[in-house]
């Protein structure tokens, strides 16, 4: 997002805060409530409004790991840092359940993931998925056969996850913050002014932070030229049916590597996402929110192919938009020589399974200089 010259002329008004948070998605309400926890007043401002971007066009699932699938994750980082993520996805889990619970008024269960293959060289992947999560003391439970009879190959259950109503956990979240929100107010330069202070240029204010977290995800290139190149933007599209008598599927379930994933809603609807690995160039690199003909379709008839006995209306479909990073693990870091800023961006598709955790581990890291491990954005400028 851009802001004109008509739209904000620079004589806004000038005001001072403490602790500022740029964007008012999962990651920006639970940064504001780490940094509310440590003692710091805490005022968060979005362009749109609370859960207008990934966060409130999500699908809902709380999968445990990285978008890949274990035993990769320990070929491309390592074996420490594949642990240290998959306990930092657990830690993630366990804050929203309990903010869930303390504030109220959250969809939020604990069905379990099914994770299926489609074909049989998926079905080998999964076994040692499951192989390498047993050998780390990880209950996964892996079936050689499809545990649905649906006509998946294997399967491996994860009976912990679970899934939830993003929107209401945002609110939730910035809710127990106590912090102030202001929405619809572009931040559009930010800038380390002194050796304390940071200035925040946005439609409506100035602001004068002592701290300045940026959780602006997938929008981040626009506002810091830092950030292109390391966080990619990537449409997901998703689409639910209206609510059905029965519930058809009783766990979450993930196929094709997990580019394809369902489950029912607390409503009762069938909600089924994924697709776009079969149009990767048309669904990569844009922040353009419509859902398009092909993906939506590839969706039909995934429904077809896997519910046949759902003969119901499709009441809606959407689209969102996903900051990869470049490695698939999320950024934590202050930008180049402004030690006052802070991001935590890059969720790679999977905030729900990341976003608090690397919150926490982003607004330590800004206020004390706490290393934060396996998330320190320097790995991939080093
Ligand atoms: C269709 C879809 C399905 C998904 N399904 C899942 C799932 O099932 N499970 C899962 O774990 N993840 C899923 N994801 C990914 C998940 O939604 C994201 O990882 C997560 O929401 C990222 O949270 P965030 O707060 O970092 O970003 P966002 O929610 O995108 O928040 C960024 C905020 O910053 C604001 N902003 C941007 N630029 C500016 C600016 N210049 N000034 C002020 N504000 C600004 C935006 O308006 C926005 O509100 C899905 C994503 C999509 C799109």
């Amino acid at each position: 997002m851009t802001v004109s010259i008509w739209q904000a002329d620079g004589t806004q008004p000038v005001r001072e805060v403490d602790f500022l948070v740029v964007g008012a998605g999962i990651a920006g309400c639970a940064s504001a409530l780490f940094a509310s926890q440590a003692g710091r007043d805490v005022v968060v401002t979005d362009a749109r409004d609370i859960a207008l971007g990934a966060s409130g066009r999500n699908a809902g699932f709380m999968i445990t790991g990285l978008a890949d699938y274990y035993h990769k994750g320990i070929e491309q980082f390592g074996h420490a840092a594949a642990r240290e993520l998959w306990a930092l996805s657990i830690k993630t889990h366990d804050y929203w359940r309990a903010w869930a619970r303390e504030a109220g008024g959250v969809h939020m269960d604990q069905r379990g993931s099914m994770l299926l293959a489609e074909s049989l060289e998926e079905a080998k992947e999964l076994e040692l998925a499951a192989r390498a999560l047993n050998a780390d003391g990880i209950e996964a439970i892996y079936h050689a056969a499809d545990p649905l009879k649906r006509g998946y190959f294997a399967a491996v259950e994860q009976p912990w996850d679970g899934s939830v109503q993003p929107v209401e956990l945002a609110q939730a979240v910035l809710r127990l913050s106590g912090a102030e929100f202001i929405a619809n107010n572009e931040a559009y330069k930010v800038e380390q002014i002194s050796a304390e202070l940071v200035a925040v240029h946005t439609r409506k204010v100035i602001f004068h932070a002592r701290y300045v977290m940026l959780c602006t995800n997938a929008y981040s290139f626009t506002l810091h030229p830092y950030f292109r190149g390391m966080v990619i933007p990537q449409r997901a599209q998703v689409m639910v049916t209206e609510p059905l008598p029965d519930s058809v599927i009783p766990v979450c379930g993930y196929s094709d590597y997990g580019y394809m994933y369902y489950r029912m809603t607390h409503d009762n609807r069938l909600l089924i996402g994924g697709g776009r690995h079969k149009f990767f160039e048309q669904e990569a690199d844009t922040t353009d929110d419509r859902v398009t003909d092909g993906v939506q379709g590839y969706l039909d008839g995934y429904m077809r192919r896997f519910f046949p006995e759902v003969n119901a209306r499709v009441d809606r479909r959407w689209a969102g938009t996903m900051g990869f990073s470049a490695d698939g693990v999320p950024l934590v870091g202050t930008l180049p020589d402004s030690p006052r800023i802070g991001f935590a961006v890059g969720f790679t598709g999977h905030g729900l399974a990341f976003a608090a955790g690397t919150a926490e581990r982003a607004v330590d890291h800004l206020l004390y200089g706490t290393h934060p491990g396996a998330l320190w954005a320097g790995r991939l400028t080093r």
